[in-house]
């Protein structure tokens, strides 16, 4: 029986791998498909405080994440988490692909994942000319053309490490005005190599055997469609919360965004929430590593409530 366990290895989860281990209760790390979570799909993390001016790959940041974590004392195993089965006596049972722990807490850090455009053939091309991360799949495009869509900051991020690499990037966004940060939308409105078309959306790709050759795209405003032959389509828009496997154990939105109150306390006793999985709001790798402090301090605080 584990005292306490944290499904996800962004930086929700190993910054409470690392609380946890340095309170003694010998945390056990699920890494999940994404070990390290989303930022490993970025190249340069400018915000994460301590890095210097020139900031720090998000790779690294957090491959040093987890050696501090595992300095520390923390465990990690690889899989992917299918099913919690909450016991009557208060424990759980954390089912993975082929095996099972049991433990006294869990923290929930699973994060979120990238959401697609329903695209017809979307599912037949996506790694042939779709995708959702330019810094994994940048490098097939050097010297093409790609389209990115979305307006946050992922999709200035995208757009601007994009440019680096391909011939041209347009930036296709649905509304006028941009939910990204302006210092984001500002370098990318700065960058000769990047076209911006906005009030526009992608309704259908284009493609021969080898992948896909242009999407088709149409005016929101004016509704007229116009084809644009590209090489990449890389989709910036959004995450959904990993939550599927709490679905009936623990309250969540519409949107399956898990319910905390009073920090990171689920309305499952001994079950806790940290970052991107339960915050729409902010969704920052720092306000993630917070949460998983905060996690942490009140996993602690629940097993000397509880005897341990
Ligand atoms: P995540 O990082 O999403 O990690 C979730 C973890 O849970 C992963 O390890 C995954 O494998 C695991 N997992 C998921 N489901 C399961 C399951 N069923 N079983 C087991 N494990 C599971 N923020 C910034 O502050 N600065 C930036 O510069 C920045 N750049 C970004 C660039 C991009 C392209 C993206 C997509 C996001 C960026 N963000 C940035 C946001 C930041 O990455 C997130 O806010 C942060 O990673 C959230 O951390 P997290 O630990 O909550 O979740
Ligand atoms: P986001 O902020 O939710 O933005 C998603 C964008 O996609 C929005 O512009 C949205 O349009 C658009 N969109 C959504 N569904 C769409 C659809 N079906 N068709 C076309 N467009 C669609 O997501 P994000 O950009 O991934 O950012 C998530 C979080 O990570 C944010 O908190 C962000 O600050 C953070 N992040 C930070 C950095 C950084 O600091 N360097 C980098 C990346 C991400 P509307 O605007 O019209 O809704």
């Amino acid at each position: 029986m584990e005292k306490v366990v944290i499904i996800g290895s962004g930086p929700a989860g190993l910054t409470a791998g690392i609380y946890t281990a340095r309170a003694a209760l010998e945390p056990l790390v699920i890494a999940g498909l994404q070990p390290g979570g989303q930022l490993t799909t970025t190249s340069i993390v400018e915000n994460w405080p301590g890095s210097g001016p020139e900031g720090i790959d998000g790779n690294e940041l957090m491959t040093k994440m987890r050696a501090q974590a595992e300095h520390m004392g923390a465990r990690f195993k690889e899989g992917r988490v299918t099913r919690i089965e909450h016991k009557a006596d208060g424990t759980f049972v954390i089912h993975l692909d082929e095996e099972t722990v049991h433990t006294q807490t869990l923290i929930a850090a699973t994060g979120a994942s990238a959401i697609t455009l329903p695209l017809p053939n979307g599912a037949k091309l996506m790694g042939y000319g779709l995708s959702t991360c330019a810094v994994c799949d940048g490098f097939f495009y050097r010297n093409k053309k790609v389209a990115v869509v979305g307006g946050g900051d992922s999709a200035m991020e995208e757009a601007s490490y994009l440019a680096k690499l391909a011939a041209e990037v347009t930036l296709i966004h649905r509304r006028e005005s941009f939910r990204a940060s302006k210092t984001m939308v500002d370098r990318v409105q700065a960058n000769p190599k990047i076209r911006i078309i906005t009030d526009t959306e992608v309704v259908d790709t284009l493609s021969n055997s080898q992948g896909l050759t242009g999407i088709v795209m149409r005016n929101l405003k004016t509704d007229v469609r116009t084809d644009l032959n590209v090489d990449g389509l890389f989709m910036a828009i959004g995450h959904h919360p990993n939550t599927e496997f709490l679905r009936g154990l623990a309250d969540m939105d519409e949107k399956g965004y898990l319910h905390v109150k009073n920090g990171t306390y689920t309305n499952v006793p001994g079950l806790f929430a940290a970052g991107d999985v339960e915050d729409q709001l902010y969704r920052q790798a720092i306000t993630a590593a917070g949460r998983g402090c905060q996690a942490a301090l009140q996993v602690e605080r629940y097993l000397e409530g509880h005897g341990h």
